[in-house]
């Protein structure tokens, strides 16, 4: 399954990505976005989109093999 995820060490804060997937991004305590957990598939898929809204590309791909 598909995954993304945030790289805190790259996020500048901007909010696009919780702004407009809230179910998928949240804020962190430090101002930073942070993936949220145990999405639905749909909600998995929204997070992929958000790959492309952030200005700084913190958002990224994660394959997980199990
Ligand atoms: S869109 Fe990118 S830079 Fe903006 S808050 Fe989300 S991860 Fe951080």
């Amino acid at each position: 399954m598909n995954k993304v995820k945030v790289d805190q060490n790259i996020c500048i804060g901007c909010g696009a990505c919780f702004g407009s997937y809230p179910d998928c991004f949240e804020m962190d305590d430090n101002g930073l976005a942070k993936e949220k957990e145990n999405l639905t598939e749909e909600q998995a898929q929204e997070a992929e989109e958000a790959i492309d809204i952030c200005p700084v590309g913190a958002i990224q791909e994660e394959t997980e093999k199990d």
